[in-house]
């Protein structure tokens, strides 16, 4: 038989985390073999038109690979992150958790009017953080091309919670 395993033969479900129920798609074994990661970043990769002037990531399994793409494509790598990291002067945008809010920043000098982004994650689950992601780099006067990432959780219907935005993932739990 065919033995060759590809990238998502490397993720791993993790029941009961972060609470008992959930199964988490964990990555790390993915990151840990070089050919799967680079596999992945790879595919990534081909979602890049030539009109996009940076990647946005998000804090914090999206600046892993947003950094990966950014340095593959040779462009510039902007980061979206948990309150009180970012040291200059930032915009800040408050979203729904289960129980909850929580709040994303920006740096306010990080993208400006015209810019053209590609929002990256590893995982989009009910959308949340990356429609508060859209709107910080929207504050920005910038425009969000696409939402990309590596999995989609397609039962929570993140793609509801992001209408207006192209998103694309490489692969789908449905
Ligand atoms: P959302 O805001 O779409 O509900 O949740 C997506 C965010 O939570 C992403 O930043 C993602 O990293 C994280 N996340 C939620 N569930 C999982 C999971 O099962 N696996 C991984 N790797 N990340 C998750």
């Amino acid at each position: 038989g065919n033995e060759k395993l590809s990238w998502q033969d490397h993720i791993r479900d993790v029941p009961d985390f972060p609470k008992p129920g959930i199964i988490f798609k964990d990555i790390t074994p993915m990151l840990a073999d070089g050919a799967a990661f680079s596999a992945a970043v790879s595919e990534l990769a081909e979602f890049i038109g030539p009109d996009v002037d940076a990647i946005v990531g998000i804090e914090s399994r999206g600046f892993i690979f947003g950094a990966a793409l950014a340095n593959k494509l040779g462009l510039g790598l902007v980061t979206v992150r948990k309150p009180g990291k970012l040291p200059a002067d930032i915009h800040s945008v408050e979203y729904e958790l289960e129980y909850g809010v929580d709040r994303l920043e920006i740096h306010r000098d990080a993208l400006s009017s015209g810019h053209k982004v590609v929002i990256v994650d590893d995982l989009l689950a009910t959308g949340g953080t990356a429609s508060a992601t859209v709107e910080l780099v929207q504050k920005l006067g910038a425009e969000v091309v696409s939402c990309l990432f590596v999995i989609e959780l397609g039962f929570l219907s993140g793609r509801k919670a992001l209408s207006g935005t192209k998103v694309c993932s490489l692969l789908s739990y449905n």
